[in-house]
């Protein structure tokens, strides 16, 4: 026995027939033109500048993470040495650059032989440091955590309001008005002044007293070169 299988017709209105086929033709074009439009959309309104401020809530200026002698803090071992180091900010976690230098009282400062390295993982960074035999070159590079975000109580908590502004400051950015980004929490210091120095994606590199700063970021991570300038 042979089956015929009748075939099915739907009766649809003109007008919605072209609607749904105009639907289609919209939503082919717009998921290949997705990274288009998104862009376009994302330059649409514009661009503005991300600044921050913050009121200081430390009680005992003394006692302050940059300018003062807390215990909590490795600046102020580190300002003995004319060195430049990387402050993670919402850990405060200080790195030295490993470069030669000479301590308060003009001492050069052990510089081990070979090339030497660090590495660790502080909870809000993942970091490592290699400097080579006469340190005058270092290398840190620091891996944020994908969703990082500034902790500006821990800034207001622990800097006088001098230092807060200085670190403050060092965090403006640029960013696409619709774009979702936040301040890198990572900023440069000079040991000898204590001037701090941005480490926002826009910083290439710059000259910190004698040493030649760059600065290569990529995604979540950030390499920073250092080298000492030949007096
Ligand atoms: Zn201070």
């Amino acid at each position: 026995m042979r089956e015929t299988r009748e075939k099915k017709y739907y009766r649809i209105r003109a007008w919605l027939f072209w609607l749904l086929a105009g639907g289609m033709i919209l939503l082919i074009l717009g998921a290949y033109f997705k990274d288009e439009l998104y862009e376009k959309w994302l330059k649409s309104g514009g661009m503005e500048d991300i600044t921050y401020e913050g009121k200081s809530r430390l009680e005992d200026t003394a006692e302050c993470y940059l300018c003062g002698n807390s215990d909590n803090s490795l600046v102020g071992y580190y300002r003995k040495f004319d060195t430049i180091g990387l402050i993670s900010l919402n850990d405060w976690y200080v790195l030295d650059f490993r470069l030669s230098c000479q301590d308060e009282n003009g001492y050069e400062r052990n510089t081990e032989d070979g090339t030497s390295s660090t590495y660790g993982n502080t909870g809000e960074i993942i970091y490592s440091s290699e400097s080579n035999f006469h340190g005058t070159m270092a290398s840190v590079e620091v891996t944020l955590p994908d969703d990082y975000e500034l902790k500006m109580e821990t800034l207001e908590e622990h800097l006088c309001q001098p230092c807060l502004d200085k670190v403050l400051e060092s965090l403006e950015f640029r960013k696409w008005k619709h774009e979702k980004k936040g301040a890198v929490p990572l900023c440069l210091v000079d040991f000898k002044t204590l001037e701090i120095y941005s480490l926002q994606d826009w910083h290439r590199g710059c000259l910190i007293r004698d040493y030649w700063v760059e600065i290569e970021p990529e995604g979540n991570e950030i390499t920073v070169d250092a080298y000492a300038i030949p007096q």
